[in-house]
C-alpha cells in the first residue's frame, strides 16, 4: 500500500504523453493523434530530469501514456531509469504491429509494473470500428496472451459512452476472460476527436455505476473509474443507504458495499478524491503542463518551470483543488470535497472548468 499523498504538494500519479504519434485513428482521441512524430517531443535527458522531478514532488506513480508509446525507442530506457528512482511505472501501448511478443519482453525485462491495452468493443467489427483499424482487436487479444505468457500485470482500459452503454454486460464478460489485474472504466470526455461522440447520460451514469460496484464486489482484479468521480458519491450513498444526508437521488440505485481495491496488482488506486490537477496531473508529448489529458488547458512548460512549481503554485491548478470555487449543483454539494465531478467534462460542455458536472444526477439539499 503507498503512503497517502497531499494533494496539494503532489499529484498520486502523473501521466506523461512521450509522444502523439500513433498508427490508429479512434473515433474519441482525445490528442488527434497522427502517424508523424512531433520533432518537439521532449527528449530522453529532459524525460529523465522530469521523473527526476516527479521523484522529488512525492508522486508514487507515473503513466506513460500516448500517442502509441511504443513508437519511441528509448521507452524502455525511461521506464528503467523510472524504476531505478523509486517510480512505479505502467504504460499504454497502441495495438498495432509495433506491438510484438519481443517488445513486451522487452518490457518485461526493464520490470514494467503494468501494461495496458485498450478494449472498447465486444466483438473485433465492434473494436476494430471504434480503433479505426482492422486487426487492433485480434492484436490486443494477442498481446494480452503474451502480457499472461510473460508475466507482466495486465490492464485493460475500456471507453464507455452512448454507442456502447447495451454491451456493457458483454465487455465485462469478455474483460474478465483475460486474466487482468486493473479494469480501469473511463467514461467519455466530449475533447478531440471524441467531441463528435455522444457519453452516456446521467441517468447511463447511474445504471453504470450499479453495474460497475457489483462486478467490483465479484471479482479479483480492481475496477477503477476515470472521469466520473461521482462514482465516489454513488458508492458513498450505498454505504450509507440511499438517502445521504438529506439529498435526493433521481435514478435508480443498486445494492453494494466496497470498491474493490484488495489484491496483488501491481500498480494500486487511492480512496482519496482524485480529480484534474487535484492528485492528478498531464504532461504532453512538449512538454506542456495540463491538469488533465481531457482538460486541454496549459499550465506552464516543464522545460521553463518544473513541474513541481506548476503543481503547486498554478492559479488554475489552485483553482481545482477548492472545492468550495465550484458552480452550480456542485458548488452545493455536501460531495464535492471527494467528488466534485468531472471537471473535464464540465470544460468539454460549457467551457468552465468550475461549473458543475452535466452527467450527475444528484440534486444536493437546497438546489432546487
Ligand atoms: S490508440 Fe490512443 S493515441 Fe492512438 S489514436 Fe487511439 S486513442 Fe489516440
Ligand atoms: S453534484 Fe457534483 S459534486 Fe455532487 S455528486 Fe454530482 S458531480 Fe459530484
Amino acid at each position: 500500500m503507498l503512503t497517502p499523498v497531499d494533494f496539494d504538494e503532489a499529484p498520486f500519479l502523473v501521466i506523461w504523453e512521450v509522444t502523439r504519434s500513433c498508427g490508429l485513428a479512434c473515433r474519441h482521441c482525445r490528442a488527434e493523434a497522427i502517424d508523424l512524430r512531433h520533432p518537439d517531443e521532449l527528449t530522453l535527458d529532459e524525460g529523465k530530469a522530469l521523473l527526476d522531478d516527479i521523484v522529488r514532488m512525492g508522486t508514487p506513480i507515473v503513466v506513460l501514456t500516448g500517442g502509441d508509446p511504443l513508437q519511441r525507442e528509448d521507452l524502455e530506457l525511461l521506464i528503467a531509469y523510472g524504476k531505478q528512482i523509486g517510480l512505479r511505472m505502467a504504460t499504454i501501448p497502441a495495438a498495432t504491429p509495433r506491438l510484438t511478443r519481443d517488445r513486451v519482453t522487452s518490457l518485461r525485462d526493464v520490470e514494467l509494473n503494468q501494461m495496458a491495452l485498450s478494449l472498447d468493443g465486444c466483438t473485433a467489427q465492434k473494436h476494430d470500428d471504434f480503433r479505426r483499424v482492422e486487426g487492433s482487436f485480434e492484436k490486443t487479444m494477442e498481446a494480452a496472451a503474451w502480457a499472461r505468457e510473460l508475466g507482466v500485470p495486465l490492464q485493460i482500459n475500456t471507453v464507455l459512452g452512448e454507442w456502447n452503454y447495451d454491451d456493457f454486460d458483454a465487455l465485462a464478460e469478455l474483460v474478465q476472460s483475460l486474466g487482468i489485474v486493473f479494469w480501469e472504466v473511463f467514461f467519455l470526455v466530449p475533447t478531440g476527436r471524441g467531441s463528435e461522440l455522444q457519453g452516456c447520460s446521467a441517468e447511463q451514469f447511474e445504471n453504470l455505476f450499479g453495474r460497475l460496484h457489483q462486478l467490483s464486489q465479484d471479482v479479483s482484479f480492481v475496477v477503477k473509474v476515470t472521469e466520473a468521480p461521482h462514482y465516489r458519491r454513488f458508492v458513498s450513498q450505498q454505504q450509507n443507504g440511499d438517502e445521504t444526508a438529506g439529498g435526493k437521488k433521481q435514478s435508480s440505485t443498486h445494492p453494494g458495499g466496497h470498491h474493490g481495491h484488495g489484491h496483488g496488482g501491481a500498480l494500486t488506486v487511492t480512496r482519496q478524491g482524485v480529480n484534474a490537477g487535484k492528485g492528478f496531473c498531464f504532461v504532453d508529448h512538449v512538454g506542456e503542463v495540463h491538469p488533465s489529458g481531457f482538460l486541454p488547458i496549459i499550465t506552464d512548460n516543464v522545460r521553463a518551470t518544473s513541474i513541481i512549481d506548476t503543481y503547486r503554485q498554478s492559479p488554475i491548478f489552485k483553482e481545482l483543488r477548492n472545492p468550495d470555487l465550484l458552480k452550480g449543483r456542485c458548488g452545493q454539494c455536501e460531495f464535492r470535497m471527494n467528488c466534485g465531478g468531472s471537471r473535464a467534462r464540465a470544460f468539454a460542455l460549457t467551457g468552465d472548468y468550475l461549473a458543475e458536472d452535466p452527467c450527475c444526477s444528484y440534486i444536493p439539499e437546497g438546489s432546487l
